[in-house]
């Protein structure tokens, strides 16, 4: 007679008491699981019996069908068991349902197991909004999808999928796996992404309760078809500023195998790795609100480049200088106008607009805060430290100088003048029609609490 060699509670149980119902001789439910009661157990233990202790023979035999019954009455398939037979095979039923209840049991532990690790996700529903672009026909324009897709989907994969399906000329980049390829660069909703690294369920949650993904070409790079974008502006950025290593003579040491090999301590290596965390430098050069509109600054992607291999040990003396001399150049550093906007992009923004603020800041005490932007800098702490507020004008005179001064002499004369049009007489107005402003006086009174405003910026900067 066929019976029951062990039984056990798999994880997963939803305490719904079925089992315990069918055969209370065996499972009792518990508020968290379902465990195997002591008495029919050989080991006498009471717990979801992990170790699959053997079931005494007379419970084993007697409890045979209860046992099946229960198994296959489990909603979530956690209740498994194995048979022996003192002789007599087992009705095929049972043994069909004993072979498939540990194989669904199998399967839906790797279910939840991958459900937990968050690598799987539900199916959502989204509609796609793609730019279109025909180079032949000068078109661009929208066309909008409505798409059912795994929530773990990268959105290369839905945009292959609609150009397997739907439209066979939608144009893109494709990697040959996922985060292979750094110019999968796209725009969604304002985000910058790599459509073979973006999962649709992150880009949902960017798009709120619309469930409208806008997907164009990354900005700052020619669009020669819908979303495939040239790579020539960075390229030709590259060329221009030649931030190639050309390093120094530094001692070396012999490796095992008896080759001369260069070292770096690890502090510097890790310091440099950190700067050089740049995942796609073709996302990095879209994130700059500059390079739309001045086509021959470099870009935030070859200046922190510069400004990295500036920073490398094994850079020669003279190969720092020329990057230095780009980076303060016409095209460099300074012709970004706001590196904090790159901050707004996630990670690969931060570590950016960190060292291009570091760039700045060293480039500054490098040319003793001279030229516009380095006396705007010291003029701006200066006023500020001298009386708690920030004096636009004696500002706008020093970072002129005497010779800008003159030559922006409508402008001179009206902050001389004090035109204003905030707490000066209603006469100021009038004269705001002529020569329109809105200036401080030359001397400002030094506002209340000064002294913590020194002290603040005694804290951050004790430069001026
Ligand atoms: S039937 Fe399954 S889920 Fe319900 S209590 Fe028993 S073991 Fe748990």
């Amino acid at each position: 007679m066929a019976q029951i060699a062990s039984v056990w509670i798999e994880e997963g149980c939803i305490t719904c008491d079925a089992c315990q119902e069918t055969c209370p001789e065996v499972f009792h439910v518990t508020d968290d699981s379902c465990f195997i009661i002591a008495d029919v157990r050989s080991d006498g233990k009471f717990d979801q019996n992990e170790s699959k202790s053997l079931l005494k023979v007379e419970s084993g035999s007697s409890l045979y069908d209860d046992i099946v019954d229960a198994a296959e009455g489990c909603p979530v398939d956690v209740i498994i068991f194995t048979t022996a037979g003192d002789g007599d095979e087992p009705s095929e039923e049972a043994a069909e349902v004993v072979e498939a209840s540990v194989e669904v049991a199998a399967e839906k532990k790797v279910a939840r197991a991958v459900a937990a690790s968050g690598v799987q996700q539900p199916v959502i529903e989204v509609s796609l909004r793609l730019f279109r672009y025909d180079p032949i026909l000068a078109e661009k324009g929208y066309d909008t999808y409505e798409v059912s897709v795994p929530g773990h989907h990268s959105l290369q994969q839905v945009l292959m999928n609609i150009k397997e399906t739907q439209d066979g000329t939608l144009t893109f980049r494709t990697s040959a796996s996922a985060g292979s390829d750094p110019l999968t660069g796209l725009e969604v909703n304002g985000n910058l992404v790599l459509a073979d690294c973006v999962r649709m369920i992150d880009l949902l949650d960017s798009a709120g309760e619309s469930a409208v993904l806008t997907v164009e070409p990354l900005s700052g790079h020619q669009v020669l078809k819908d979303l495939f974008v040239s790579t020539k502006a960075l390229e030709v950025a590259k060329e221009k500023a030649k931030p190639w290593m050309r390093t120094r003579d530094r001692p070396g040491v012999l490796s095992a195998q008896g080759r001369a090999i260069g070292t770096m301590s690890s502090s510097d290596a890790s310091r440099l790795h950190k700067m050089n965390d740049i995942s796609s430098e073709h996302l990095l050069h879209s994130m700059s609100e500059t390079v739309p509109h001045n086509r021959s600054y470099l870009g935030p992607a070859v200046c922190n480049r510069l400004w990295v291999r500036a920073n490398d040990p094994r850079t020669s003396k003279e190969c720092k200088q020329d990057m230095n001399a780009v980076l303060q150049g016409p095209d460099g550093i300074w012709a970004e106008t706001d590196i904090g906007v790159m901050g707004r992009f996630g990670r690969l923004g931060s570590v950016v607009s960190k060292n291009l603020n570091d760039c700045r800041s060293e480039l500054l005490r490098a040319h003793r805060f001279a030229g516009k932007s380095g006396r705007h800098v010291k003029w701006f702490s200066k006023t500020v430290k001298s009386s708690g507020t920030l004096n636009e004008t004696i500002l706008a005179a020093q970072t002129m100088g005497p010779l800008g001064a003159i030559a922006n002499l409508p402008a001179t004369l009206r902050m001389a003048l004090g035109f204003t049009r905030t707490g000066g007489p209603p006469v100021r107005d009038w004269q705001g029609f002529i020569a329109p402003g809105k200036m401080p006086p030359l001397i400002n009174k030094s506002v209340h609490n000064h002294h913590e405003v020194v002290a603040i910026f005694n804290e951050l900067d004790k430069r001026f």
